[in-house]
């Protein structure tokens, strides 16, 4: 274990300027991930500053009908909340769907919007890892690559994203809020999280400094016709290989509105608009859920040991959007 000094701050401006320059310096919130990684020899910051006492710990109704999640409620807090489990069910499915009660107790949602990927050789400091080191290779692209992105990846990092509330927040058009030295701003969940190009140790669109204080969630919630289905090797305390967050309004049989989003085949939650355009205007019925698939599934690549990967997404959307439809009308 590296020497690190420890300060707690008690308001956001004083958690801003103790980072804000510091490129060793680290927020450390429920310390679920960032302790892994410093235990693993991943991360070495010298200082390591404590957000839990900043004041943004609730979930409060928003003008016109959204609801802000502050940064520092815990995921189980959130997802147990009863505004977001009746109005966002999705979101609250997708959070329970993550982790273990325990990790859960003590995640919060900022940290898990920024929890880095499980890529085994990103952990595993004895071998090239370009996210982990720049430059100096990819392991997976021709090592063990069963967990890896099939879509949007690049020849230097085929990683994936790990969360399962990202992909229920990408799906529900979140906004995360942030404060950093030049102010506030707003960022789409969509604009949040980064494809990995040529600079895959860059995995958010986050600028030095900045906190994230809230996530915004628009009013529509989709809460009477979604699902949250992840498929993992294990049934608890597993990561998605697939994961699908799926919404749909429905008039009648036929599609008003629709989101599709997936997790665990990119190293960003992975949106489809082309395949949410495709639904919309269609009847409810597996031949239009099919060709949804095939066209969020265009262009997928495996790596080997994950090709699998490509087939079971196609049936992974199918069974999501049937789940979805089938809410309310048994
Ligand atoms: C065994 C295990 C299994 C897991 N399984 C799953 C799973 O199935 N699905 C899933 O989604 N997740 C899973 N997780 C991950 C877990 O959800 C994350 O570790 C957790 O959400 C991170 O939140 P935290 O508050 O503990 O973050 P921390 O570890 O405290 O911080 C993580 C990173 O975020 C930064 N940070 C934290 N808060 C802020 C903020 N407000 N503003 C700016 N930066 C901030 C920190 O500097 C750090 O870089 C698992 C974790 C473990 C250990
Ligand atoms: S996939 Fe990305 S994180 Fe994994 S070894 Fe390659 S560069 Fe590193």
């Amino acid at each position: 274990m590296n020497n690190f000094s420890y300060l707690r701050v008690a308001d956001v401006a004083s958690a801003v300027n103790a980072v804000a320059g510091e490129s060793d310096t680290f927020f450390i919130a429920g310390g679920t991930n960032i302790i892994d990684l410093m235990k693993e020899n991943v991360t070495r910051p010298k200082r390591l500053v404590d957000i839990t006492h900043l004041p943004l710990t609730r979930i409060e109704e928003r003008e016109g009908g959204g609801l802000r999640l502050g940064a520092l409620v815990t995921n189980a807090d959130t997802a147990y909340n009863t505004a977001v489990r009746h109005r966002y069910p999705l979101l609250s499915k997708a959070i329970l769907a993550g982790a273990s009660p325990q990790l859960r107790n003590m995640a919060t949602n900022g940290g898990n919007l920024l929890q880095r990927t499980r890529c085994y050789y990103f952990y595993d400091t004895a071998t090239p890892c370009n996210k982990r080191e720049p430059g100096t290779g990819c392991s997976a692209l021709d090592g063990f690559n069963r967990i890896h992105a099939i879509l949007g990846a690049s020849e230097h990092c085929i990683a994936t994203h790990p969360s399962d509330m990202c992909v229920a927040l990408l799906a529900l058009e979140a906004i995360v809020q942030v404060t950093g030295p030049n102010g506030d701003r707003s960022i789409s969940l969509d604009q949040f999280h980064r494809l990995p190009g040529d600079t895959p140790h860059i995995d958010t669109n986050l600028a030095r400094g900045e906190i994230i204080t809230a996530i915004d969630l628009p009013a529509k919630g989709f809460a009477d016709h979604y699902e949250y289905l992840k498929v993992r090797d294990r049934t608890s305390y597993a990561f998605a290989l697939v994961s699908v967050a799926a919404a749909l309004e429905l008039n009648g049989d036929t599609i008003a509105d629709a989101r599709l989003a997936l997790g665990g085949v990119a190293h960003k939650p992975w949106r489809s608009r082309e395949a949410e355009a495709r639904l919309v205007g269609q009847p409810a019925t597996r031949e239009t859920f099919e060709a949804a698939a095939e066209l969020v599934l265009h262009g997928a690549k495996g790596f080997g040991s994950n090709d699998f990967k490509i087939p079971l997404a196609k049936r992974a959307i199918v069974r999501a959007l049937e789940t979805a439809t089938r809410m309310g009308n048994a």
